[in-house]
């Protein structure tokens, strides 16, 4: 690790301090290679820490793990990349069986590990991937929520009778999953519903995603109308649309985690067929593919991404906090 470098702490609930020279204290693996940190977005599960609602998150860590870094040492010096946060065993039964997501010896950057809101940060080398070098690092860094979005799409697909592009599909929420879960779906060209609550994010997905989003606080959604619905938010107050509005036959995939308890419809699940699958993050061979989607324009210009100095975490975890901040995506940059 450098000796002293700028990097944001979370210091408190609500609270994140800006250290022109952090100095770490964290014991380099044998296998960690230093990055020089070019983006590294804000996660929704960021958002959860800064609210002190994540007791693996702790006060004193340096958080941050949709990145996009440059090798800064040894023969490799000056590639792109970005890189799998989970870093896991690559031994026990799940990682040998490719669902490596689910590993039970593993360690996660920006949580177990220091984060990517800095200007430098180590990870071991096998979690990483090459980006093209001529590929801009703010996408780059969006590689991590886009796995996230293709394991969940994959999911979906995998638990359905008929083609996804079939089907009528709901996604719940336009935060950076929901829009690139609709972004994705748009590519297969499936026909779906957005709904919002936050109104500053409908014009976004009027743009980039061409259709109107539902706000579910003041219009109505018709019952056992939807083959497909992916709940991004997570509530109890999702859950129970999700149940409620979901076809017979149909699936449900739960990404978000806003509430740790919600009450399932279990006569419906059981009479009704349904499918209720839960998705949490990506393997690696999702993480792969999310790269070469982007890369390929499948989640479209990515022009609503919002770049900011990292010297501004605080300012943005703020907006993000009391929903002034409209982009679904901020990303910090650590060396402007
Ligand atoms: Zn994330
Ligand atoms: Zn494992």
């Amino acid at each position: 690790m450098m000796d002293t470098m700028a990097a944001v702490v979370y210091t408190a609930p609500e609270e994140m301090t800006y250290v022109p020279e952090y100095r770490s204290t964290q014991q380099d693996r044998d296998d960690d290679v230093l990055l020089r940190i070019e983006s590294v977005g804000i996660c929704g599960s960021d958002m959860h820490a800064y609210h002190g609602k994540d007791p693996r998150r702790k006060p004193g860590l340096i958080l941050g793990h949709e990145f996009c870094g440059e090798i800064v040492e040894g023969s490799r010096q000056g590639q792109l990349v970005t890189g799998n946060p989970l870093i896991t065993c690559g031994k026990c039964d799940f990682c040998l069986q490719g669902r490596d997501n689910l590993c039970t010896d593993r360690d996660m950057i920006g949580m177990t590990r220091l984060g990517a809101f800095a200007q430098f940060m180590a990870i071991p080398e096998r979690c990483l991937i090459d980006a093209p070098n001529d590929m801009n690092p703010n996408h780059i860094a969006l590689t991590e929520p886009a796995a996230t979005v293709i394991h969940a799409v994959d999911l979906a697909i995998n638990g359905l009778n008929q083609p996804i592009n079939e089907c009528r599909v709901m996604v719940i929420g336009a935060g950076a999953i929901g829009l690139l879960t609709a972004l994705l779906l748009k590519s297969y060209g499936v026909k779906m519903q957005v709904l919002e609550t936050n109104l500053s994010r409908h014009l976004c997905v009027k743009e980039h995603v061409g259709i109107d989003p539902t706000n579910p606080l003041t219009e109505s959604i018709n019952d056992n109308s939807f083959d497909v619905v992916i709940d991004c938010v997570g509530s109890k107050k999702t859950s129970s649309l999700s149940f409620k509005t979901i076809k017979a036959g149909g699936v449900i995939v739960n990404v978000g985690l806003q509430n740790w308890t919600s009450e399932i419809d279990i006569r419906k699940l059981t009479l009704q067929e349904i499918k209720l699958i839960g998705c949490y993050t990506y393997t690696m061979k999702d993480f792969k593919s999310a790269l070469k989607a982007i890369e390929e324009g499948r989640f479209g210009n990515l022009s609503w991404i919002s770049e900011l100095p990292l010297s501004d975490a605080n300012l943005a975890f703020k907006k993000l906090h009391n929903g002034t901040m409209a982009s679904a995506k901020v990303i910090l940059k650590p060396h402007k």
